[in-house]
C-alpha cells in the first residue's frame, strides 16, 4: 500500500483546490498590511514587525518556520543633512537646487519614516565639476564620448539617464572613464509613455518629482563577507578592503530637476538616440553654456554605511516521501519606501499562497517533497538576504534542491505574463500557465481563456510561435545566488506591461509613489493579476513537489544549447576563422549533450515508478544537471557568477549573456592593446565551454 501510494503523481484534485483557494480579497488585505508603512532593510518595521508577522504566521500554519539573522553592511542618506544637486557660481552661490525630498502628492505618501532618494553605498562627498551628459551611461555611450568625440571626462560630473542597464554598471563606467561624480535621473522617454500632464496621481506615469532609489553595488551579498555567511562567527572585512563598492558619489533626481541642468548645457548636440523627451536640446557638454559658462555642477552626498542586522524568514512544509528534496519559493520583503509593487505585491501573493497550502494541509494533503517559503531581507541592497542564506546553507541546498521559483513583484503591469528561467523549466512554466484562468476579462472574451493564451499571443517565441518567449536569467533578483553559486535551476515570473511602451521599468519603480493607492486604483483593480501569479506559482510548486518523476525538461536544455551554439557561430564565426580558431569542440560537446538528454528523457518516460531507487536516480540526474554548469573558478574569473551557460552580462547586471565567458573575451576585442593575450583568453573560454558541456552530458549517462 505504501509503495503504491508513493508511486503516484500528486492528485490533480489538490492542484485544482489550491488554485480555487487563492482569493483576491485576501491578497488585497495582505498588500494593504505590507505596504502600509515604509520598510527599508534594517528598519524596525522591516526586521521586527514584518519579519515577525511572517514568522508567526508560518510557524502556526505550516510545519515549521525559522528566522535567519545576518549582520551586514547597509547604507542610508543622512536625514538631517540631505543629498542634493545644484548649480554653483565661482563665489560659491548655489542655484537650481534639486528637491531634497520627493514631493508628497497625496496624504498616503506622508510618513516620517520615508527615506529620501539616494543610491545605496555611494560614498559621501562634495563634488564640483563640469557636467557631461552620458546618455544611459553604458560602455558604448562612454566609448562614443571618448573615442568619437575625443572628450576627456576626468573630473566631470556625469548626468546619466536611468534605464536599459543596471545602475551600478553606469556608476562603474563613470568611475572607469574618470568622472568625479554621477547624477542619475529618470527621463520621461523611459518612464512616461503617456501625456506629460497626465502623470501620477491621474495615471501610472512617473511625475517629474519622482526619483528612483537603488543600490549601486555591483555584486551579490553582504559587501563585508564575500562568499561566507555574515553570521556571528564570520570574518568581516574592513570597509576600506571591500572591492566592488562605488568610489564616486552618486545621487538620483527626478526629471523636473534634471531639466534645470540639461537645459543649460554647452557642447554639441547629442546624437538622436541620446535624446530624451524633455523639452530641451540635449547637449553633451562639457560645462554650461553662456551666460552660465563660469558655473559648475555641484553634487552633495552625505550618505553613510552602517552595519545592521537583517532577517530571512523560512517556512516549510515537510514532504511525505522525500522530505530531503526541496522545492524553494522566494520573494524579498524589504522595500525602498512603501514598496506596494516592489516587493510587496509579491509578498502579498506569497502569503496568500502559503495560507492556501496551509488550508490544504488541514484537509489532509501532504506533498511528496518538501516546500520551502523564503522571505528575504535586504534584496534591494544587493540580494543580501538570499545570498547570505545560500552561503550559509549551500552544502545542504546544492544536493537537495529541485528548483528555486522567485517572484520579486507580482506585477509591473497588467498586460501579460513575463517569465525568465533556465531551459529545463520552460515546459513546467507552459504547462502550469495553461491551467491558470486569464485574469483579463477582455482577453477571455477574445477567446484567450488562460494565462498561457495571452502570454503566447503577446510574447511569442521567435523560434516557435506556438510557445511563449521565456527570457534568460541575468541577475537583479534573489534567484541569482541559487543559480550562479549553487547551479540550482531557477525561474522568475511576474505580470508585465505592454511591450509597445518602450519603458525601462514600470514608471514608479523605487519611488515614494509606489503605494497601495497606485496598485488598487490603477494597476490591479480587483487583484486578479496578483491572483493569477499566485496560482501559477502554486501550480508550479505543486507539480515539482508532487510528481513522481520531476517535470524538468532536459531536452529543452539541449535545444536551447544548440541555438546558442549557432548564434555564437554567426556572431563570432568569421572573426574566429580569421584567427584560425574553430568552435568544433563546442559543437561536438553540444551534440553529445543533446544525445544524452534524449537518453535520459527516455529513461524518465519509461521509469518503473514502483522502483524507488530508479525513480530517485533519474530525478537526481534531472535535478543535478544544472549543477554541472557551475565552474568553481567563476566565469572569466569572476567568482560571483559561475554558470558557464548563462551569467549576467559583464556590462549590464540585469541582462543575461549566453556563453558569458566567451562573450566577455570577445567584447571590444579589436581595441585591446594586448591582442595575443586576448586571443589566448578566447581559446581558453572555448575549451572551458567544451569541457563543461561534455561534463554535463556525462552526468546524464545511465552509469559507468
Ligand atoms: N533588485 C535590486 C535592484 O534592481 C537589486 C539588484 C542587485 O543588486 O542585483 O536595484
Ligand atoms: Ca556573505
Ligand atoms: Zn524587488
Ligand atoms: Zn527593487
Amino acid at each position: 500500500e505504501w509503495l503504491r501510494s508513493m508511486s503516484h503523481d500528486g492528485n490533480p484534485k489538490y492542484r485544482y483546490e489550491l488554485q480555487k483557494e487563492i482569493q483576491t480579497h485576501k491578497i488585497e488585505q495582505n498588500l494593504k498590511y505590507f505596504s502600509s508603512k515604509p520598510h527599508i532593510a534594517g528598519s524596525s518595521q522591516e526586521e521586527d514587525v514584518l519579519a515577525n508577522y511572517i514568522y508567526t504566521t508560518w510557524k502556526s500554519s505550516l510545519n515549521g518556520a525559522k528566522i535567519y539573522n545576518y549582520t551586514v553592511l547597509l547604507s542610508y542618506p543622512n536625514s538631517t543633512d540631505p543629498n542634493y544637486v545644484a548649480i554653483v557660481s565661482s563665489d560659491g552661490t548655489e542655484s537650481d537646487i534639486s528637491d531634497k525630498v520627493e514631493k508628497i502628492l497625496s496624504p498616503d505618501q506622508n510618513d516620517s519614516t520615508v527615506v529620501n532618494p539616494f543610491n545605496a553605498y555611494s560614498p559621501s562627498g562634495v563634488i564640483v565639476g563640469d557636467p557631461v551628459y552620458v546618455n544611459y551611461g553604458a560602455v558604448e555611450d562612454f566609448h562614443y564620448l571618448t573615442r568619437n568625440l575625443s572628450m576627456n571626462l576626468n573630473g566631470t560630473v556625469a548626468i546619466a539617464r536611468y534605464g536599459k542597464i543596471f545602475r551600478g554598471d553606469k556608476v562603474k563606467n563613470g568611475q572607469t572613464f574618470g568622472c568625479a561624480g554621477m547624477i542619475l535621473y529618470s527621463d520621461p522617454a523611459d518612464y512616461v509613455a503617456g501625456d506629460l500632464d497626465r502623470v501620477f496621481p491621474h495615471d501610472w506615469w512617473l511625475p517629474g518629482t519622482g526619483a528612483q532609489r537603488g543600490t549601486v553595488f555591483n555584486t551579490d551579498g553582504d559587501p563585508l563577507t564575500p562568499f561566507y555567511p555574515a553570521i556571528e562567527s564570520a570574518f568581516s572585512l574592513d570597509e576600506k578592503d571591500i572591492s566592488n563598492l562605488p568610489l564616486i558619489p552618486v545621487t538620483p533626481i527626478g526629471y523636473n530637476d534634471a531639466q534645470k541642468y540639461l537645459s543649460k548645457m554647452a557642447g554639441i548636440e547629442a546624437p538622436s538616440a541620446w535624446k530624451g523627451k524633455l523639452n530641451l536640446m540635449y547637449r553633451v557638454g562639457p560645462g554650461f553654456e553662456s551666460p552660465f559658462e563660469e558655473r559648475k555642477l555641484k553634487l552633495y552626498v552625505k550618505s553613510y554605511n552602517v552595519k545592521k542586522t537583517i532577517r530571512n524568514v523560512i517556512g516549510f512544509i515537510e514532504g511525505k516521501y522525500e522530505p530531503d528534496r526541496y522545492v524553494v519559493l522566494g520573494n524579498h520583503r524589504d522595500a525602498w519606501v512603501f514598496g506596494a509593487i516592489d516587493p510587496s505585491s509579491g509578498t502579498a501573493a506569497m502569503m496568500e499562497l502559503s495560507r492556501s497550502m496551509a488550508r490544504m494541509l488541514e484537509k489532509g494533503w501532504r506533498p511528496r517533497r518538501s516546500i520551502l517559503f523564503c522571505s528575504w531581507g535586504a534584496e534591494e541592497y544587493g540580494l543580501i538576504g538570499s545570498t547570505e542564506w545560500v552561503e550559509e546553507m549551500g552544502k545542504v541546498l546544492g544536493p537537495r534542491t529541485v528548483a528555486y521559483l522567485n517572484v520579486d513583484l507580482s506585477l509591473a503591469g497588467n498586460s501579460t505574463l513575463r517569465a525568465l528561467a533556465t531551459p529545463i523549466l520552460h515546459k513546467l512554466l507552459f504547462e502550469a500557465a495553461k491551467t491558470v484562468e486569464n485574469p483579463n476579462p477582455d482577453e477571455v472574451k477574445a477567446g484567450r481563456k488562460t494565462v498561457f493564451d495571452t502570454w503566447v499571443a503577446n510574447l511569442p517565441s521567435s523560434h516557435d510561435p506556438t510557445i511563449p518567449r521565456v527570457g534568460d536569467l541575468g541577475s537583479g533578483s534573489d534567484y541569482s545566488s541559487f543559480l550562479q553559486i549553487l547551479g540550482i535551476s531557477s525561474a522568475d515570473v511576474r505580470y508585465t506591461y505592454d511591450q509597445k511602451y518602450s519603458l525601462s521599468s514600470y514608471p514608479m519603480y523605487h519611488s515614494v509613489y509606489e503605494t497601495m493607492d497606485l496598485v488598487s486604483r490603477i494597476m490591479d483593480r480587483g487583484f486578479k493579476y496578483h491572483q493569477a501569479v499566485a496560482r501559477l506559482w502554486g501550480e508550479m510548486a505543486l507539480r515539482l513537489s508532487d510528481d513522481v518523476i520531476v517535470t524538468l525538461d532536459c531536452v529543452q536544455y539541449a535545444t536551447t544549447m544548440q541555438r546558442i551554439v549557432s548564434d555564437v557561430e554567426k556572431t563570432y564565426g568569421p572573426l574566429l576563422q580569421k584567427k584560425g580558431i574553430t568552435f568544433d569542440t563546442v559543437k561536438e560537446a553540444a551534440n553529445k549533450f543533446e544525445a544524452a538528454t534524449h537518453a535520459l528523457q527516455n529513461r524518465a518516460e519509461n521509469a518503473n515508478k514502483q522502483n524507488p531507487l530508479e525513480v530517485r536516480k533519474i530525478n537526481d540526474q534531472l535535478m543535478l544537471l544544472e549543477r554541472a554548469f557551475i565552474d568553481p573558478l567563476g566565469v572569466a574569473g569572476n567568482l560571483y557568477y559561475r554558470h558557464v551557460i548563462y551569467a549576467p552580462n559583464q556590462h549590464n547586471l540585469y541582462a543575461a549573456s549566453s556563453f558569458p565567458g566567451l562573450a566577455a573575451a570577445m567584447f571590444d576585442i579589436e581595441h585591446d592593446l594586448n591582442q595575443e593575450l586576448r586571443w589566448q583568453q578566447v581559446q581558453k573560454e572555448i575549451s572551458i565551454l567544451a569541457y563543461t558541456i561534455n561534463s554535463a552530458a556525462s552526468t546524464m549517462q545511465d552509469h559507468g
